[in-house]
């Protein structure tokens, strides 16, 4: 039986409900996190291949709404 292994470099990244607006993901990766007015989101075109710094970005969440998959 044949098997397929995909392999994936860029980590998947979504945010759940529940952030508190701080910024912080924002300040420390740009390119994935927009902050809008009352929530933030994960920029359409986002370039997460800096798995490193959106890790970190999901670290200093304080209320850990950003998973990374
Ligand atoms: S770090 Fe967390 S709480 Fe702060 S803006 Fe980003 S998703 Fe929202």
């Amino acid at each position: 039986m044949a098997m397929s292994v995909t392999v994936r470099k860029k980590p998947k990244v979504w945010i759940e409900p529940g952030c508190i607006v701080c910024r912080a993901c924002e300040q420390i990766c740009p390119e994935v996190f927009e902050v809008t007015e009352e929530t933030c989101i994960v920029r359409p075109d986002a370039d997460a291949s800096d798995a490193d710094t959106v890790r970190e970005a999901a670290q200093a969440c304080p209320v850990e709404v950003i998973r990374v998959g």
